[in-house]
C-alpha cells in the first residue's frame, strides 16, 4: 500500500524560489575579476539573484537551449556562477561546471564528452578557450561574464556579453515542473590516470543533500550563517553550498580569484564569516598569512576541511590560535560530494584537548543518507574495530550508479561504490581514512599510510609541504620515500625531520630516505599527484 502524500518533485529551481520569498534579503557577497580583483566587491541579495536567474533562463531558452542540453560554466565563485546554478537548471538543462585546473587536453576531451552547447566564461578564463576553441566546435558560442566595459577583446567566436545578455530578458518566468531525477549539473572528476570520469547529478540527488548538508550533524548551516566557500564552484558544486544557501538563507560570500591567504582575510575581516569551507592546502595558507600580521579569525566558528586529510597541526592552531573548530568532512565527486563529517559532540566535551585533536583526525561518521562499510579483497566485510583496513565502500541516494555515457562498472559492487579509499571504521562509526588505495605502502606484507606520515612531517614548522610514495626495496617490497618542500630559508636535515618524526610514527614506517624538492605536483583539485613521482624515483633505493 503506498502512502497518501503529494509527490512534487524535489526540484533545483525550487530552492531559488524559496530563497527569494523566505530571505529575499539575505546576502550574497561577491569578490569580481573584472578589475585589479582584490578591491572588486559586488553585493546583492537572494531577491536580486532569483530575479535575475529568471533572466538567464529565460535569454537561454532564447538561445535554443532545451532540457538535458548541457551548459557549461568556467567560473570562479561569484554571483553570476549562482544565477547560472538556477537559471540553467532550473529550465532542465544540465549545468557542467568546467575545473579551469584541467590540462588544455582534458578540458577539450569533456567539452567534447559532454557536448556542451555554450559555455559562460570568466574574464581569467577566456584565453584558455581561445586556446583550444578550434578542438571544440560542437560549442556555439561563449557568453562572457561580465558587463560591456569590461568585455576583452577576444578572438572567440560568436562572443556575448553576459549582462546584455540579462538586460535584455524577461524577469517573468513560471520554472518548468519535470521529473525529479532529471539530470541537473555535470563535474567530472580529475583522475590521475585516464581521461576525466563524468558524473551527473540529479535535481532529486541534489537536493536531499542540501538537506543532509545543513544539519548541525554535517555542517550546521542556518539562516544565521555566514558562509565562505572557499571549494570551487567549478568542482562538485562547491560542495553544495549554494543550494544549502538558498535554502537556509545564510549569507553567502564568495571570493572569486582571491584564494591566497591575504585575500581570504580581507573577505573574513569585512565579512565576519562564521563557516568556512575548503581543502587544506587553501587553510594552509591563510594561516600563514595570519601567522604573519598576527592576528585571529575572530569571526569563525567553524572551518570544514576535506579533500585531502587535515593534519593535527592544522587542527591545533584553529583550535588553539582562532578558537574555531575544524569539521574534518570525507567525501567524493562521485559522493555530491559529503560522506562524512566530524562535529563537536557532546563526547568530546568530556575528553581532553588532546584526546579531542587525536579524534578530530578521523574523517567522522556518515551524514544521514549515506552507508559506508569496509570490505577485505574477497569482498568480505571487515569489523568496525578502529584498527582493521579494508576497501571503502558507500552508497545512498546522492551517490553515483554509473559514469556519465561510460559501461565501465569496475567501481560498483552490487549496489556499492567502490571509493577508491583504504579505511578503517571504529565501534562508533568514526571514519578513518588510511590512504587512496593505489597509495598506500606495502612493506613486508604491512600497510604504510602515506597520508599520515605526511601529515606527521607536516607537522614541522620548517615543512611547506610532504608527499610520501611506496617505491621498490629488494627485501620489504615497497618502502616509504619522503619528498620535502622546506621554507626557502630552512637548512633542514633529512636526518632532522627523521628525529623529528620518531615519537610521532611506529619505527618501522620510517622513510627510508628524505629527498627535498622544489615543487609537488597537483591534480586540477589540488591533491598530491604521486603518479608520475612513483615513476621517477620507483628505482631509488634499488640502485643506492
Ligand atoms: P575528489 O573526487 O576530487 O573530491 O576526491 C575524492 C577523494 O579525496 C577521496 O576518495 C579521498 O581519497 C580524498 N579525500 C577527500 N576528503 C578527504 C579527507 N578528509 N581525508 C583524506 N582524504 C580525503
Amino acid at each position: 500500500m503506498l502512502g497518501n502524500m503529494m509527490d512534487n518533485p524535489l526540484l533545483i529551481s525550487g530552492l531559488i524560489e524559496h530563497a527569494a520569498s523566505s530571505n529575499p534579503n539575505s546576502e550574497i557577497v561577491s569578490r569580481r575579476c573584472e578589475s585589479d580583483g582584490v578591491s572588486d566587491i559586488h553585493r546583492y541579495t537572494m531577491k536580486d539573484a532569483a530575479k535575475r536567474s529568471k533572466q538567464i533562463a529565460n535569454a537561454l531558452i532564447g538561445l535554443g537551449a532545451k532540457p538535458a542540453d548541457r551548459i557549461a560554466t568556467l567560473a570562479w565563485n561569484n554571483y553570476r556562477h549562482f544565477e547560472l546554478y538556477f537559471g540553467v537548471s532550473g529550465i532542465g538543462s544540465v549545468l557542467h561546471t568546467i575545473n579551469p585546473r584541467l590540462f588544455p587536453e582534458q578540458l577539450v576531451y569533456i567539452i567534447n564528452h559532454a557536448e556542451d552547447r555554450w559555455i559562460f566564461v570568466d574574464l581569467t578564463f577566456v584565453p584558455l578557450l581561445e586556446a583550444i576553441q578550434d578542438q571544440i566546435t560542437g560549442v556555439e558560442g561563449f557568453i562572457i561574464m561580465a558587463d560591456k566595459a569590461n568585455m576583452p577583446e577576444t578572438r572567440l567566436n560568436n562572443v556575448i556579453c553576459y549582462e546584455d545578455l540579462i538586460s535584455s530578458a524577461s524577469d517573468e518566468l513560471e520554472w518548468p515542473q519535470f521529473d525529479e531525477n532529471s539530470a541537473a549539473s555535470l563535474c567530472y572528476t580529475s583522475g590521475t590516470t585516464g581521461n576525466p570520469k563524468g558524473v551527473l547529478y540529479s535535481h532529486r540527488s541534489t537536493l536531499l543533500h542540501a538537506m543532509s548538508e545543513i544539519s548541525r550533524e554535517a555542517l550546521g548551516i542556518s539562516g544565521l550563517s555566514c558562509v565562505l566557500p572557499v571549494v570551487p564552484m567549478f568542482h562538485v558544486n562547491a560542495w553544495g553550498v549554494p543550494y544549502a544557501g538558498a535554502m537556509t538563507g545564510s549569507k553567502l560570500v564568495f571570493p572569486g580569484p582571491g584564494m591566497d591567504g591575504a585575500s581570504l582575510w580581507q573577505l573574513i575581516e569585512a565579512e565576519q564569516p562564521d563557516l568556512l569551507l575548503g581543502v587544506p592546502t587553501v587553510w594552509l595558507m591563510l594561516l600563514n598569512h595570519m601567522d604573519e600580521i598576527g592576528k585571529t579569525l575572530d569571526s569563525v566558528k567553524n572551518v570544514v576541511v576535506g579533500g585531502s586529510a587535515a593534519p593535527l597541526s592544522m587542527i591545533k592552531k584553529f583550535d588553539e590560535v582562532h578558537d574555531a573548530f575544524l569539521i574534518h568532512a570525507w567525501g567524493m565527486t562521485e559522493m555530491s560530494p559529503l560522506g562524512t563529517a566530524n562535529v563537536k559532540t557532546a563526547a568530546m566535551d568530556s575528553m581532553t584537548t588532546e584526546q579531542r585533536h587525536q579524534l578530530q583526525q578521523k574523517q567522522g561518521r556518515p551524514v544521514f543518507g549515506v552507508e559506508m562499510k569496509i570490505v577485505d579483497d574477497n569482498g568480505d566485510s571487515q569489523p568496525h574495530d578502529g584498527s582493521t583496513y579494508g576497501r571503502l565502500l558507500v552508497r545512498g541516494p546522492w551517490i553515483i550508479k554509473q559514469y556519465y555515457k561510460s559501461d565501465d562498472m569496475s567501481s560498483f559492487e552490487n549496489g556499492w561504490l567502490d571509493t577508491g579509499d583504504v579505511a578503517t571504521i571504529d565501534e562508533n562509526n568514526y571514519l578513518g581514512i588510511v590512504d587512496r588505495s593505489k597509495d598506500v605502502i606495502k612493506s613486508g606484507g604491512e600497510w604504510i599510510s602515506s597520508i599520515d606520515l605526511e601529515n606527521a612531517a607536516i607537522g614541522h614548522a620548517d615543512i611547506i609541504e610532504a608527499c610520501v610514495i611506496g617505491v621498490a626495496h629488494e627485501k620489504w617490497d615497497e618502502r616509504p620515500l619522503l619528498l620535502v618542500i622546506r621554507k626557502p630559508e630552512s637548512t633542514l636535515s633529512g636526518e632532522e625531520i627523521k628525529q623529528f618524526l620518531s615519537d610521532k610514527i611506529a619505527k618501522w614506517w620510517m622513510p627510508d630516505e628524505v629527498i627535498f624538492v622544489e615543487s609537488l605536483p597537483h591534480t586540477a583539485t589540488g591533491k598530491l599527484l604521486k603518479i608520475n613521482l612513483r615513476k621517477e624515483y620507483q628505482d631509488y633505493l634499488l640502485n643506492r
